[in-house]
């Protein structure tokens, strides 16, 4: 009842009790997922604005649950996040993505980019660089075709630190990509200071292509200063063929998108490249 203090609080401890415990089960029901191989990557397509060419694919982890069915990543890495679950699923992701990468170029499919998310905690806690050269190593997959998507937020928590990883992912000869580019902090500063090889625009910036002027101002605007830096630019969330005129016109390199294609299983990626090169 109104007014009844105690009977209020009570009221709030016991759903914060009861999430607790949702989180708890989450967490218990993810760890069972990792050891019975529940969870699968979807690959979806980077294209070449100027060929129209599948040149790189993103690695995107989906959770097979036998109860529920397909979990998208947005209901379990936050959670993954929180727990340092995101430790092992991180590293297992890495793993999956180089092995399936180098299984393609093994049946003759070209080389392509392999795009894996890296969270802010994973590149915090892990020794990332040393993680990598080993899972190189394991898998057989050439350096030169991983890319990692970090946020801005995991750069510029502790940037002397950030640096450093980065600067030995680029002797290993790894690329590395902003996610989300235009979300985060943004300090200008930092694409001097950090070696990049890729911006990939939000598609918060995009999905309003050609109706928002602002918008085509600011795509138009971080192709020309990537560009001007000696950094590719890659294009998220292209979902008509207007957005993909404006893009080619301002010479942006690269799109991903629902226009090519969502993100699809392995199989299904690699009957996409079949069929381009027969084209
Ligand atoms: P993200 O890295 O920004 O990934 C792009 C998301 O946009 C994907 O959602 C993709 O399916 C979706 N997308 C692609 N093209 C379009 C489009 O044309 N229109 C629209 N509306 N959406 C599009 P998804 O797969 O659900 O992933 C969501 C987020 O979960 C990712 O955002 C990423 O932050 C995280 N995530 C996914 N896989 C991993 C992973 O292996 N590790 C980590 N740490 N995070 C991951
Ligand atoms: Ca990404
Ligand atoms: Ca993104
Ligand atoms: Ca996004």
């Amino acid at each position: 009842a109104k007014g009844d203090g105690r009977g209020v609080y009570r009221y709030y401890a016991d759903e914060m009790t009861q999430s607790a415990r949702e989180r708890l089960h989450l967490e218990t029901r993810l760890r069972r997922a990792l050891v019975d191989d529940q969870l699968v990557l979807h690959y979806q397509p980077q294209v070449e604005l100027q060929t129209g060419r599948i040149v790189g694919a993103e690695a995107l982890v989906r959770w097979m649950d036998p109860e529920h069915g397909l979990i998208p990543p947005g209901r379990f890495i936050p959670v993954a996040e929180t727990t340092g679950l995101i430790g092992d699923i991180g590293a297992w992701v890495l793993a999956e993505a180089c092995r399936q990468g180098k299984a393609w170029l093994d049946e003759g499919l070209p080389p392509l980019t392999l795009a894996v998310n890296v969270s802010p905690r994973q590149f915090r806690h892990a020794d990332l660089a040393a993680q990598v050269m080993q899972t190189l190593i394991e898998t057989g997959l050439p350096a030169e075709q991983l890319e990692l998507e970090l946020t801005e937020g995991a750069l510029m928590e502790r940037e002397q630190e950030a640096l450093d990883v980065l600067q030995r992912l680029r002797a290993i000869g790894v690329g590395v990509a902003i996610d989300d580019f235009g979300t985060g902090y943004s300090s200008l500063a930092y694409l001097k200071r950090f070696p990049l090889d890729v911006l990939k625009i939000d598609r918060s910036f995009i999905a309003d292509i050609p109706n928002d002027p602002d918008d085509m101002e600011i795509a138009a605007a971080v192709i020309a200063m990537g560009h001007s830096l000696g950094i590719r630019v890659l294009a998220e969330g292209v979902e008509t063929v207007d957005q993909l005129a404006f893009l080619r016109f301002k010479h942006c390199d690269r799109y991903q998108g629902f226009l090519c294609s969502r993100p699809v299983p392995p199989d299904e990626f690699a009957a996409l490249l079949r069929a381009q090169i027969t084209r």
